[in-house]
């Protein structure tokens, strides 16, 4: 299994990882397979999607902020009750499926670590899966 390390600056933010994943899949050099990726974090999640505009981003965290305000009437006395519903809400795993020895991966897809209590060092999880 492979660690993907990061130190995130923000509060909220989309950090792309598709390429630091791509090494990953790369250096293992199998044909074809799965690729899981998962965060160890109840603030943080993996998810897939556009990274050729920006705004695609911006627009999901910023619809994500309005869906689950920071503050509101939650019982979790840590106060950050906010960023574990958005990890729950994205989800803390995401699997690609490795044909010809790369991720499958659409033209306009990128894998994002999502930060939502940060900033922080975290990480993420890389198991390369081989099929027959
Ligand atoms: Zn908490």
């Amino acid at each position: 299994m492979d660690k993907i390390q990061l130190k995130t600056r923000s509060k909220t933010e989309f950090v792309d990882i598709t390429s630091e994943i791509n090494q990953i899949v790369q250096k293992r050099v199998i044909k074809e397979g799965i690729c899981h990726v998962y965060v160890p974090h109840t603030t943080a999640a993996i998810t897939i999607n556009e990274n050729a505009d920006p705004s695609v981003k911006k627009d999901i965290v910023n619809e994500l902020n309005k869906i689950v305000p920071w503050n509101d009437s939650y019982t979790h006395g840590e106060g950050n009750a906010a960023a574990h519903i958005k990890s729950t809400i994205v989800g803390s795993s995401a699997s690609i499926p490795i044909s010809d020895g790369k991720l499958t991966l659409g033209t306009w897809q990128g894998i994002y670590f999502c930060e939502f209590d940060g900033p922080r060092h975290r990480e993420a999880f890389v198991q390369i899966i081989k099929s027959e």
